[in-house]
């Protein structure tokens, strides 16, 4: 069944209101805000702006919460967790169209990726859970060591807007799973699905203040969550600034932390790639959800013999996504997240115009008729001619925008792409295996994609080095991370 958007925009008219204790909290004489559908520009529904209170009611519940959740045996709290995902299944389309009215991404992408990968997040942590073991340590002739571990208490996760459902159930997942309470907040700009999510909780019967949400802009509720010493941990996906500074008020408090953060990543292109696929995948790569994801390359270091072929086909590529109603199962380009995001865009292109930038394509608003009259929309952009140094190959630009430059042999592409703040993720195009195994050691990137790229297999660490973030979440690496280890030694 297709999801019907009409049917669909008016069912998300609803006010989006706080989840805490296992109820929505009343909105009425409440301060809100505007939630608007990316693709219209329209308003289409309204979130509470949370305050000191509603967090005062998320702690206390957390905190009621904890002995009973903690002490549940796993395989009790995956099962919650696995019947959460198996409401997302069976709700996928509402949610993939709650998403892409909320993001402006398209249905298909948000049916495709964004929403199995929500129930799979709850599903793969609800298994692992249930196998995670811990360490033992034996000294010949003179003790035993074993390794504790217990939930860290009240966490919180505070997650973005680019894959909202997605990010959001990466991170309550393993905190769940082990054990803790947690105190969410999504995006500001795209609260909807976790507050749909909020309602799968109270369907499943999840015990009451083991998840609370709470929905508000992330300098007035964000800023509170981070700052109050009864919550021990977070794990935060945003921007490097937004992380940086979560650093620096968790520090007061010495907060575990877990920072996701910006990326600028780079793709090097070898000569003995094999060049219709490299662009294919790179094209993709670089332009889904219209470049609004973390791991979307934008900088291209394409081997100098290849260069010419290769720019006439990436760009010949480029210009065969198609930007339109991201209702539209043709459109391979939906809308950009918000207003003030597309503007920070185009404000980008004129700083790579500034500093010689050479326009390949795009680089311009697009501007759709009908239901779309009011959409942020925007041409995949192509740019050349800049230098490794310039803002615009050394700032997160956040959307459809890629640079391309040269490299002559393998140690220049690596210092090009090493070149940078951020170190989040790197593509590596190549049929010589043992040059693709150089470069991935030496790239200063937390993931590497060889001849592919957003492979995910949820057991591996994910995370970036440098600005692009600080340790790992995935498998076992989440779940050490949502857990107090103790080590226990027994003399012999
Ligand atoms: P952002 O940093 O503006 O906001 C992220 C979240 O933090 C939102 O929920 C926001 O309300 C909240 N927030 C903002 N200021 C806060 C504060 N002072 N205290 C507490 N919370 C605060 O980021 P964004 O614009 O929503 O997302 C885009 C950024 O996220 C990009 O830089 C992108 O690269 C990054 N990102 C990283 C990953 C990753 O896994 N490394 C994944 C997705 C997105």
């Amino acid at each position: 069944m297709t999801p019907n958007p009409s049917n669909g925009v008016k069912h998300f008219m609803e006010a989006i209101s706080n989840y805490v204790n296992g109820e929505f909290l009343p909105i009425a004489s409440r301060a809100m805000l505007d939630i608007v559908n990316p693709a219209t520009g329209k308003v289409y529904a309204r979130c509470v702006e949370s305050n000191v209170e509603d967090l005062e009611h998320a702690i206390s519940s957390s905190q009621a919460s904890a002995k009973a959740w903690s002490q549940l045996k796993p395989e009790i709290r995956a099962e919650y967790l696995v019947n959460i995902a198996n409401e997302i299944d069976q709700q996928a389309e509402t949610l993939a169209l709650a998403e892409c009215i909320d993001n402006g991404k398209p249905l298909q992408l948000a049916l495709k990726v964004d929403i199995p990968r929500a129930s799979a997040n709850l599903r793969f942590f609800a298994h692992a859970v249930t196998q995670f073991s811990s360490e033992c340590h034996a000294m010949e002739d003179v003790a035993l060591n074993y390794t504790l571990r217990s939930p860290v208490g009240t966490v919180a996760c505070i997650s973005p807007w680019n894959l909202p459902l997605y990010l959001f159930t990466w991170k309550i997942a393993p905190a769940l799973a082990t054990g803790n309470c947690v105190i969410a907040k999504p995006s500001e700009i795209t609260p909807m699905t976790a507050f749909l999510l909020a309602k799968i909780c109270q369907k499943v019967q999840l015990p009451k203040g083991v998840l609370n949400i709470l929905q508000g802009t992330g300098a007035n509720i964000g800023e509170m969550i981070c700052e109050d010493p009864r919550i021990k941990t977070i794990s935060f996906t945003g921007g490097s600034k937004t992380g940086l500074h979560i650093a620096q008020i968790a520090a007061k408090s010495l907060k575990k932390l877990s920072l996701e953060l910006g990326g600028k990543n780079p793709a090097l292109v070898f000569a003995d790639c094999k060049l219709q696929e490299t662009v294919e995948q790179l094209v993709n790569a670089c332009f889904a959800n219209q470049g609004q994801i973390c791991l979307c390359p934008s900088r291209i270091y394409v081997h100098q013999s290849i260069y010419d072929e290769f720019k006439v086909l990436f760009i010949k590529t480029v210009k065969e996504l198609v930007v339109g109603d991201p209702l539209d199962n043709t459109s391979s380009q939906g809308a950009l997240s918000s207003a003030n995001h597309l503007q920070k865009i185009l404000d980008h292109i004129e700083i790579a115009k500034s500093e010689g930038a050479q326009l390949l394509c795009g680089g311009e608003q697009v501007g759709l008729t009908g239901r779309c009259e009011g959409g942020y929309f925007m041409q995949p952009t192509v740019l050349e001619n800049l230098a490794n140094q310039s803002r615009t190959n050394q700032e997160e630009i956040f959307g459809p925008v890629v640079t391309l430059q040269t490299f002559e042999s393998d140690d220049d592409a690596l210092m090009l792409a090493n070149e940078s703040d951020y170190g989040l993720s790197a593509t590596l195009w190549t049929e010589n295996i043992s040059r693709a195994h150089n470069a991935a050691r030496k790239i200063e990137a937390g993931i590497v994609w060889i001849n592919c790229w957003l492979i995910r297999d949820l057991r591996t660490p994910f995370g970036g080095m440098k600005m692009s973030g600080l340790g790992r979440e995935g498998g076992l690496e989440a779940l050490r991370f949502f857990t107090e280890s103790k080590n226990v030694c027994l003399k012999y």
